[in-house]
């Protein structure tokens, strides 16, 4: 019967450089056989010296497993194919380059990537498994900045972006893919642009789009690889189940003031971010990076660490960050690592999982959709352009700023006095109950936290909340007032 064997990128060098050779054979063990007599080096890289196939190569007779069927005695039909598959570099990027042959790369290519080239770790196989690769980005902010600029030099050659934003002056400190003359331009466009400068050879996707449970699936679908640069919680679990149900591996990266969070959550091998995470934790809790504030480089560690697993996945590298969490310190500059264990109970990835499709993730974790926390009752509010005028007449109020003092110290409302929120309640001794208070943060919404707190511990005087903040009275009364 004629059989054809596939052989891998790996090993083709062992059988004349041929992706398919095509044997007479009546079982597979035969077809090894006839195979490793024409070309004997293969030999050895498939058999040990008892004869046995060696552990780390598997040989699939069309989809089946041999060693889960008779072994080599299994028999072939006109037409089978049996194919290699050794699992020494990390299984899927192998199996890849069965299924489909490599792009080649061409001069100019050859020579851009020619540090890449050099090493036997990429060499020209590797450097086109990367262009063969494709990888899909949820976000380009601080985390998709350096991930999509070294995936793009690295020559990944197909890449998505998803984003929604606009690029804002408080970017620039950390998402160093935009520019200054990008200000006010989408992201994706001006991320788009830096990419296709960086490396002309590659392919780039624009999604302009929020990732939603409606999206996500068909967006995964068509990527070999997600990383997630998210900076929050809904969609950090959106894009942990969508790789889950969608058997994508997830190279998830975190970060908050100096501290930052690296993994990479694959099902099919080993936890996923639920495993690690079930449950989010309640909204507020955990302040975000516009409230918290992170150091500019942070993002850049943990995002080129990012790329770097992405990397190693596209090569077939071994030591995968599977069921491996590292914790950086950039403020004292210490590496830890922590094992990590698949969760058999598990609600999306475990034995018995409840989680079959994607669910509304906003109301998962706890959070009004699209929008700041809105205070329980119903606030006195004054506009910055009215709490002037107030000024200006010499009405008797008093300005409570509830920022903490190092903001203060960026930007302030003359005449105001500094009570931080955390300390709001103890200090309540130090707002006058019988003077109208105005109280303002830098947007407006922890001065309505303030104004809930005080009314909850019992102060009779009156509060209202200045809308927007400080940002407010510097767009609106006075310019110079900086902008943070
Ligand atoms: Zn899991």
């Amino acid at each position: 019967m004629p059989v054809t064997i596939s052989i891998p990128a790996p090993l083709r060098q062992f059988a004349g450089g041929q992706s398919q050779i095509v044997v007479e054979a009546k079982t597979a063990g035969e077809a090894l056989d006839s195979l490793t007599s024409t070309h004997a080096a293969l030999r050895r890289h498939l058999y040990n010296d008892q004869n046995v196939l060696r552990n780390f190569v598997n040989v699939y007779l069309n989809d089946e497993d041999i060693r889960h069927a008779s072994g080599p005695d299994t028999p072939v039909k006109d037409g089978d194919t049996i194919m290699i598959v050794p699992s020494i570099a990390g299984g899927s990027a192998i199996e890849s380059d069965v299924k489909e042959a490599l792009p080649e790369l061409s001069n100019e290519e050859i020579l851009r990537y020619s540090r890449h080239l050099i090493m036997p770790e990429v060499g020209m196989q590797g450097q086109r498994r990367l262009k063969a690769a494709s990888v899909l980005m949820i976000g380009t902010g601080g985390l998709g900045a350096p991930l999509g600029m070294y995936l793009a030099a690295a020559g990944v050659g197909r890449i998505g972006i998803v984003d929604f934003d606009v690029v804002e002056e408080s970017n620039l400190q950390r998402q160093i893919i935009h520019g200054t003359k990008d200000l006010g331009r989408r992201k994706i466009e001006s991320a788009r642009d830096r990419l296709r400068d960086i490396n002309p050879h590659i392919e780039i996707e624009t999604h302009e789009a929020r990732l939603t449970s409606q999206n996500a699936m068909r967006l995964f679908r068509n990527y070999d690889i997600v990383v997630d640069g998210t900076d929050n919680f809904p969609t950090r679990y959106l894009v942990n189940d969508a790789c889950v149900l969608s058997g994508k591996p997830n190279v998830y990266g975190s970060i908050f003031r100096f501290e930052g969070q690296a993994s990479l959550f694959w099902a099919e091998k080993g936890a996923c971010y639920r495993c690690l995470y079930p449950e989010p934790p309640p909204p507020g809790l955990v302040p975000s990076c516009a409230e918290g504030g992170v150091l500019g480089v942070l993002p850049g560690i943990v995002g080129a660490i990012q790329a770097n697993e992405t990397i190693k996945i596209i090569l077939g590298a071994e030591d995968l960050m599977i069921n491996r969490l590292l914790l950086f310190d950039a403020w004292t500059m210490k590496f830890r690592e922590f094992k990590l264990r698949k969760d058999p109970k598990c609600p999306v990835c475990g034995e018995q999982p409840t989680i079959k499709e994607l669910i509304d993730y906003e109301e998962f974790c706890g959070v009004a959709p699209h929008q700041a926390p809105q205070p329980e009752s119903k606030l006195d509010e004054i506009s910055a352009t009215e709490l002037n005028a107030r000024r200006l007449r010499g009405d008797r109020i008093q300005i409570v700023d509830v920022r903490e003092p190092h903001e203060f110290e960026i930007a302030k409302i003359p005449g105001t006095k500094l009570i931080p929120l955390g300390q709001v309640v103890t200090r309540m001794n130090e707002i006058d109950p019988e003077v109208e208070a105005i109280v303002h943060c830098k947007g407006g919404v922890r001065s309505a936290k303030a104004i809930e707190a005080l009314k909850r511990a019992g102060f009779q005087g009156r509060l209202i909340n200045l809308k927007g903040g400080i940002t407010a009275w510097s767009e609106d009364v006075d310019p110079r007032v900086p902008k943070y």
